[in-house]
């Protein structure tokens, strides 16, 4: 290994490359990494940790409105100061950098804070300097995506929500996914006029069609919603204001358009084709079970190899690739990496989380299929005069009993399936569930109360 200047060499310091770089460290070998941007990558700094944030704070106008049905009186109309939380939440981000910066430099990675570029399997250029390594990772993350429709250079994604001057007082979001219905919430939350166009018939594709629909109904009740629609083109008014053209010929003036039309593997311009390196058709790489792609020494991890764009994936991805090529105490078994019943969450108003498999796939794979359902307005609900439904649903194989899909949509969903995945990896059955002692009065108890199946 003494040949090369580092043994393994990290391109990208998001989650994958982060934990991947760290590991490796830890198990002895000399690690350097290059970050072009910010540490932390996509989800500290555009990502997870900023969203979240914002979503907090949206769901304070919420708060204070239920709260008056408790007994409050507040003085005045609550006001919100968007510099205030941007600038707050700018703050926390730095601090979150430098403890990455801590973290690494402590582990002994080596920080080489700029752009870098394959120049053969183990060459890497770093500005005018160039480096050796014998194993290198690519986890370079990805890049919003906007189709490309005239007046597209008026619109923004959410990497440039997250940091504006100033507020919109109107916006159109672009997009059914994870990030048009969570920014929807947090937007519509913090006052802003939101219309979320989506070229589909439902929202949310791949996550249980009874819940998307459910939420749908929840989300129009503070947001305008088109569905089986596209966006034709965009046009600056002289105001700045935008208007934008609809496929259903309809015209509406806003102040800003978001695309969250998906985001793209970064792989452009990073030297991978020079090398040969397979590439899929929206520029993934290809990678085998191992993370490895088709030339040996290179490897690949997290949403640029776009299995499934989360960080606790991005971040398992990392961890298992560094343990194989440099832990030494496994005695030849290794941790496979397993994308079934991964837990995920939308923090959409209200929340949406799941695991396992949604109602359609789960007819498709076990034909003897129960299904329990509970629709209901939470306690919480009862004096905040609040209309908003809580929805949970649990799935169950009759041959085996087994739970194999749990998904709820209302307040916390993140936090109640979070538990509740550890009862579906470990295989539990609804016969474990129903022996299982509910916390009262919760929300999340209805989960091991559902008698009858609908
Ligand atoms: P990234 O985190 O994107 O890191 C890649 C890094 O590589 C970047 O920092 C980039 O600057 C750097 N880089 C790229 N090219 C080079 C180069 N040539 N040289 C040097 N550096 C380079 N996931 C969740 O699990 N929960 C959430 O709540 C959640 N919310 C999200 C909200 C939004 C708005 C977005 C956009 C994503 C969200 N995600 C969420 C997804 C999550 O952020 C990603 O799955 C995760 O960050 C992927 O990690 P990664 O390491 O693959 O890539
Ligand atoms: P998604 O893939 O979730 O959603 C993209 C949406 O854009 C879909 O509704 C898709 O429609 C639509 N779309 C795609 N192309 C076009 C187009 N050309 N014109 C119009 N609509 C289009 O991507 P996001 O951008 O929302 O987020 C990226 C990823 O980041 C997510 O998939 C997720 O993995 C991750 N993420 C995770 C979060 C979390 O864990 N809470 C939060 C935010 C992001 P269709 O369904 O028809 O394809």
């Amino acid at each position: 290994m003494t040949d090369f200047d580092y043994d393994f060499f990290v391109i990208g310091g998001g989650s994958g490359g982060v934990r991947a770089g760290r590991i490796a460290a830890g198990l002895g070998a000399r690690v350097g990494l290059a970050e072009e941007r910010y540490l932390g990558g996509t989800c500290v700094n555009v990502g997870c940790i900023p969203k979240k944030l914002f979503s907090y704070a949206s769901h304070y106008a919420q708060d204070f409105e239920d709260a008056r049905g408790y007994g409050w009186e507040l003085p005045g109309e609550p006001r919100f100061h968007w510099p205030t939380l941007r600038d707050n939440k700018d703050r926390e981000i730095q601090r979150l950098n430098a403890v990455y910066l801590r973290m690494l430099e402590g582990a002994g990675v080596v920080m080489h804070r700029q752009r870098a570029l394959l120049l053969d399997k183990h060459t890497i250029a770093l500005g005018d300097k160039t480096i050796t390594a014998k194993e290198i990772l690519v986890a370079t993350g990805g890049w919003p995506a906007i189709p490309d429709i005239e007046g597209k250079e008026h619109s923004i994604t959410s990497n440039e929500l997250f940091s504006l001057t100033a507020l919109p007082e109107s916006i159109l979001i672009v997009g059914g996914g994870y990030i048009a219905v969570e920014f929807a919430g947090i937007l519509a939350g913090l006052k802003v006029s939101t219309t979320l166009v989506h070229r589909g018939p439902s929202l949310l594709r791949g996550f249980d069609a009874e819940i998307a629909g459910a939420f749908a109904v929840e989300l129009q009740k503070y947001a305008t919603l088109q569905l089986d629609t596209d966006v034709v083109k965009i046009h600056k008014l002289a105001d700045g204001g935008l208007q934008v053209l609809l496929s259903n010929d309809v015209v509406l003036t806003v102040n800003a358009v978001m695309f969250a039309t998906g985001r793209n593997p970064n792989t452009a311009n990073l030297g991978l084709e020079a090398l040969g390196i397979e590439l899929g058709e929206n520029g993934a790489i290809i990678v085998n079970d191992d993370f490895t792609t088709n030339v040996p020494n290179i490897h690949a991890v997290g949403d640029v190899i776009d299995r499934v764009a989360l960080t606790p994936v991005a971040l398992a991805e990392g961890q298992i690739l560094a343990q194989r090529l440099f832990g030494k105490t496994d005695g030849g078994k290794r941790r496979a990496m397993r994308y079934e019943n991964i837990p995920t969450a939308v923090f959409s108003n209200p929340n949406i989380a799941t695991v396992g498999l949604d109602e359609e796939g789960a007819r498709q794979q076990y034909p003897n299929l129960a299904v329990y359902r509970s629709h209901f307005k939470a306690l919480r609900h009862t004096l905040s005069g609040r209309h908003e439904k809580t929805f949970l649903k649990l799935l169950v194989d009759t041959n085996t009993d087994r739970v194999v899909g749990i998904h709820m949509l209302g307040a916390d969903a993140g936090e109640i399936v979070q538990g509740l995945a550890v009862a579906i990896n470990a295989g539990a059955t609804k016969a474990d569930f129903d022996a299982t002692l509910g916390i009262h009065p919760t929300v999340a108890e209805e989960f091991v109360t559902m008698r009858t199946p609908s």
